[in-house]
């Protein structure tokens, strides 16, 4: 599947990419904490500087307003030129934060904090997961009492992506006393240094803390801060994660392809022998991959429900990318390399933004037509 390019999107292209070339830093961005943050902020800052930030929001919010077709070769140039992993600390911000409150959000929330969002003054963490409220988010039991012009804020959240640096939180609570399931929740902005909160940083197996746990003891948050409306976070947060699945991904699927084609070089496998069959299979997952991502841009999906197919084909392909990679390497696998970390960080992906079962839940019953698992 190709792109019909027209002369104003090859143009686009081309100086997408010169800019790239002479941009992209050489070093790989440190693993985690404030160096990973300088490194993200200083990256989004360039980018800002150089007009190639928010080129998916609207023009009127500070973005560039490009159609998904034009945002599609821009993230091909991007992986083409190696340029930082897109899932970094200023991820949520750009991806999910930011459209949220373009979206849902009040005149004051998208003057004071879109600005900052978009050239990395500010750094974003989302608070969704709980113990026990991962795939069934609608279970979540972190409450906000609401006293006066403030909601008061007590429990706990789980595995939130860079709490441990961020300035603000995507904050989803239980404020209706009473309430069941995804009734009586608020999408709120929390601002991370208020009194009450203790972020513990948890490491992965890959060795780095990315996420954090988050506890909130009677945090005061002013009630200008909820997003969408009091009571109904549950509508805001499936406009968030409707963000997070559909463009935020589109670098993540592209750069696939990137990978597949980095470790065909350092295989070096002879033709013809097992490696390099395994390594044929990859590259042309990796092109299905790609035609995937080019269908769900390029026209509507068939059902709202398509994310999920690409989403699940993309995380377990990635995994045996980098499974073939430990692979290859041998003994080397063992060592502190990129691709070691890579590969241990690769295991998250069938989990991370809903997990491997939970996709085939939603490929199962929404788009095959099969019974609805038994609920509770
Ligand atoms: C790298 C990473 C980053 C993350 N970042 C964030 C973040 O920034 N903010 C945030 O809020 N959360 C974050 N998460 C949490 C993530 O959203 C949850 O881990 C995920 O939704 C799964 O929830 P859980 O871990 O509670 O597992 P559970 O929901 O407890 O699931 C446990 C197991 O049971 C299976 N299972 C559960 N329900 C069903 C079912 N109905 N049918 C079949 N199988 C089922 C699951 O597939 C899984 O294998 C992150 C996770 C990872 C790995």
């Amino acid at each position: 599947m190709k792109l019909d390019e027209t002369e104003e999107m090859r143009d686009f292209r081309m100086t997408a990419r010169t800019w790239l070339d002479t941009h992209v830093p050489e070093e790989r961005p440190p693993a985690e904490g404030a160096a990973s943050r300088e490194f993200a902020t200083a990256w989004l800052g360039a980018l800002h500087e150089g007009g190639w930030a928010g080129l998916a929001w609207p023009e009127d919010y500070g973005g560039k307003g490009l159609s998904p077709e034009t945002l599609l070769i821009w993230y091909e140039e991007y992986v083409r030129a190696r340029a930082p992993s897109t899932l970094d600390c200023t991820f949520v911000a750009l991806n999910h934060a930011g459209p949220t409150l373009i979206a849902c959000g009040s005149d004051a929330q998208k003057a004071f904090h879109l600005p900052r969002i978009l050239d990395g003054r500010a750094i974003w963490c989302q608070g969704f997961s709980e113990p026990g409220s991962g795939s069934d988010l609608a279970s979540l039991k972190t409450t906000g009492r609401v006293e006066g012009d403030h909601l008061v804020v007590n429990g706990q959240k789980i595995w939130s992506s860079f709490a441990d640096i961020a300035q603000y939180q995507e904050l989803l609570i239980r404020t209706e006393p009473g309430s069941k399931r995804h009734k009586g929740l608020s999408w709120v902005i929390c601002d991370m240094s208020l009194p009450g909160i203790t972020v513990r940083p948890i490491k992965n197996m890959a060795g780095v803390s990315h996420f954090a746990e988050v506890f909130y003891d009677d945090v005061r948050i002013p009630l200008t801060e909820v997003v969408g409306g009091l009571h109904n976070g549950w509508a805001t947060a499936m406009t968030t994660l409707g963000f997070e699945r559909r463009t935020a991904a589109m670098a993540l699927q592209l750069e696939l392809s990137v990978k597949i084609e980095e470790l065909i070089e350092m295989a070096g496998a002879a033709p013809r022998s097992a490696v390099s069959e395994t390594l044929c299979d990859l590259r042309a997952e990796a092109a299905a991959i790609r035609a995937m991502t080019y269908r769900t841009v390029l026209r509507e999906p068939e059902t709202p429900f398509d994310g999920s197919l690409v989403r699940l084909a993309f995380a377990e392909l990635a995994q045996r990318i980098h499974r073939a990679a430990a692979d290859i390497l041998g003994p080397e696998a063992l060592t502190d390399g990129p691709w070691t970390h890579d590969y241990l960080e690769s295991y998250s992906e069938t989990i991370a933004g809903g997990t491997a079962e939970i996709q085939r839940n939603i490929i199962g019953e929404r788009i095959l037509g099969l019974p609805r698992e038994a609920r509770a």
